[in-house]
């Protein structure tokens, strides 16, 4: 094996403390999914205040076999991402996505379209505003879904098989999408449901670019609704709930 590896695009998606001033990042990477290398250097380091959150460049690592440990040698950031620094809310929203992806090891499988998923929603959130943020947030999530192959349909009910128009139920026995009349009778404590706004919204904005969520207005009911659907879809998948979704 190679000692000296380069990713050619790299995002950094969390840097926490190793040893006693050192640093270890997770990159996402279209090549390998997630890999973590330690990141040596003190607080004026230049190497260290290049790997920060959402940086995103090329990335040269060099590989011990010995130790089977991987530390950075250099990071040629391409996109410095500031703007989602200079808000709370765009903060939470990009490390809710950020978690996401280390939560579920980079969506296990096409690692180039995770990185461009991930990519895409960080910059379209630079620039936006409180109530964009957690529309950007519920897109990625619902795209999430279908690269990780848990995507329901958004077609037809997963019951009775009724074309599904003006809104629908989700099921967490089924593990699906069901219609108003089939929703009543499941046996859900939680309310899942997603009316008329909120189903029109993922139906027609699941397959835009991040950029473009702005054209599609969504209003708070419906943005809570759509918002509470996704995420308890994700939490079903990976048996948890991460408490960075509630932001
Ligand atoms: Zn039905």
């Amino acid at each position: 094996m190679s000692r000296n590896l380069i990713f050619n695009n790299a995002l950094v998606l969390r840097v926490r403390p190793f040893g006693e001033a050192n640093r270890e990042a997770a990159f996402l990477t279209a090549e390998e999914g997630v890999v973590n290398a330690a990141v040596f250097g003190g607080p004026k380091s230049k190497l260290r205040a290049a790997v920060s959150p959402f940086h995103q460049g090329v990335l040269y690592l060099y590989y011990n076999p010995v130790k089977d440990s991987r530390k950075a040698v250099d990071f040629d950031v391409k996109i410095w991402r500031p703007g989602l620094r200079e808000n709370f809310g765009r903060a939470m929203a990009a490390g809710a996505v950020s978690g996401t992806v280390s939560a579920t090891h980079a969506g296990g499988g096409d690692w180039s379209r995770s990185l461009e998923l991930a990519s895409d929603s960080l910059s379209a959130l630079e620039t936006a505003d409180e109530g964009a943020c957690a529309r950007i947030f519920v897109h990625f999530l619902w795209n999430w879904l279908d690269l990780i192959g848990e995507k329901p349909s958004l077609s037809h009910c997963a019951v009775c098989g009724l074309t599904l128009e003006n809104g629908a139920v989700f099921s967490p026995w089924e593990r699906a999408l069901v219609c108003p009349a089939c929703g009543d009778n499941t046996r859900s404590a939680v309310s899942l449901v997603l009316g008329p706004g909120a189903y029109r919204w993922l139906s027609v904005t699941e397959n835009l670019p991040p950029s473009q969520l702005g054209r599609w207005s969504l209003d708070a009911v419906s943005l809570a609704q759509a918002r509470t659907v996704v995420t308890g879809m994700m939490a079903l998948v990976m048996g948890k709930r991460l408490n960075i979704w509630d932001f």
